[in-house]
């Protein structure tokens, strides 16, 4: 069988079809390109309005360009909206979240790890890092998010079968696993007995191997004491890199986002990475337009950003989900203020990522190589470029070098 993966959305979605992937490369069946493929699977997201917008259009493009291929459709959009997206041509079946463990046997594959257990090594889905799910789900209510509708609540794998999947990717070669969930900090809050994500990391911390493990997005309040201690106190097996959402520097809009810190709360966390951390990369997600959302809360946003030590934005354009708290909220932002906003935003982005840049050009860093091994990724998730005669995942030392060039240390 020949088939295609497509993916939107965050790196649960990217696990998912990783796993997805796998299975079905390990079963025998071959990867090609959506054009070509006798099924394609479809793995969509519904963050934005724009993300279903992202699957609809892709969907329509693939029955366009090869008529033939069954589209199987799963994620957050085929969660949130099952009979719209069946009505989609070439959709042969939805597979919502909740159903996901069905997936497998309707592409025709048996078991998620192959005939005999073994994950195929680094490049599926042209990536070279694992990613590693930990909990899927979410407890939270935010009110602009539509996740824990088509997620449900939250539920953790236990720890011995997250790193019974580490060693599986270990053996076929895997250098780097990305952990993730849709809640990564609520992990083991379900478990018997409880569990805490401080556990989880020493667990990784403490297991043999040459790897590394760059923790994905952790909510301001789950990035505690005791997480920083792990991550901090092994430099050498998780990255300097954190992703810590912080949606508004606004006190009065954080509260109707009913996130649970205030811009006070935040901006000491930051400093108190940026100090255990100093060559850390710190990313963040921000919303712009969130129904009342003023110019001067805008400012305060802009103005905050700024002058933190954060190093990249994920830059996120209010738009109404349905059936979320704040799709009922007054004081709607007109579409072109939004993406005014936005752009502001998106050009702040820039300025701290080059600023972060520029402060690490000269240091050298420990980098794995991605793609057809001309590129290397640091531990600080800096993309530095390598002299030819590397090939994928080949760990180098790299100094980091100004935007134009490159050099290699090791
Ligand atoms: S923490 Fe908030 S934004 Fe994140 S998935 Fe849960 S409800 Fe959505």
């Amino acid at each position: 069988m020949k088939y295609a993966v497509v993916t939107f959305g965050c790196r649960v979605n990217q696990a998912d079809s990783l796993g997805v992937e796998a299975a079905l490369t390990a079963a025998g069946a071959t990867a090609v390109s959506s054009e070509t493929a006798d099924v394609v699977l479809v793995n969509t997201c519904s963050v934005t309005a724009s993300a279903d917008q992202g699957a609809r259009q892709t969907i329509r493009r693939i029955h366009r360009e090869n008529p033939g291929a069954r589209i199987v459709v799963t994620g957050c959009f085929a969660s949130r909206a099952p009979v719209e997206v069946a009505a989609l041509p070439g959709v042969s079946a939805i597979v919502p979240n909740t159903a996901k463990s069905t997936l497998l046997p309707l592409l025709g594959v048996a078991s998620a790890e192959g005939p005999c257990g073994r994950v195929p090594g680094p490049g599926l889905m042209g990536r070279t890092a694992w990613t590693l799910r930990a909990q899927t789900g979410c407890d939270e209510a935010c009110s602009y998010c539509i996740i824990p509708k088509t997620r449900g609540t939250s539920r953790s794998r236990t720890l011995g079968d997250i790193l019974a999947e580490l060693r599986r990717v270990l053996a076929a070669g895997y250098k780097e696993v990305a952990l993730t969930g849709v809640h990564l900090g609520a992990w083991g809050r379900d478990l018997t007995p409880l569990n805490a994500l401080g556990e989880l990391l020493v667990a990784l911390a403490t297991e043999p191997g040459d790897f590394r493990v760059r923790v994905s997005s952790l909510e301001p309040m789950d990035c505690t004491d005791a997480v920083l201690d792990v991550i901090a106190g092994h430099p050498g097996r998780f990255a300097a890199h954190l992703h810590l959402p912080l949606q508004h520097a606004d006190n009065d809009l954080l509260a109707a986002m009913r996130r649970p810190y205030t811009i006070e709360r935040y901006a000491a966390l930051v400093d108190a990475v940026r100090r255990r951390l100093p060559e850390a990369a710190i990313g963040s997600d921000v919303i712009v337009g969130f129904p009342g959302e003023t110019d001067r809360q805008a400012d305060a946003l802009a103005t905050y950003l700024e002058a933190s030590s954060l190093t990249h934005l994920h830059v996120f354009p209010y738009s109404d989900r349905p059936g979320t708290a704040a799709e009922a909220l007054p004081g709607k932002v007109h579409g072109a203020v939004v993406k005014a906003r936005a752009q502001r935003l998106r050009d702040v982005s820039r300025t701290l990522a080059t600023r972060f840049r520029t402060a690490q050009t000269g240091r050298t860093r420990p980098a794995l190589t991605i793609d057809d091994g001309r590129t290397a990724v640091t531990d600080n998730y800096l993309r530095v470029p390598v002299p030819p005669g590397r090939a994928r995942n080949e760990w180098v030392d790299v100094v980091v070098p100004p935007p134009e060039g490159a050099v290699a240390a090791g």
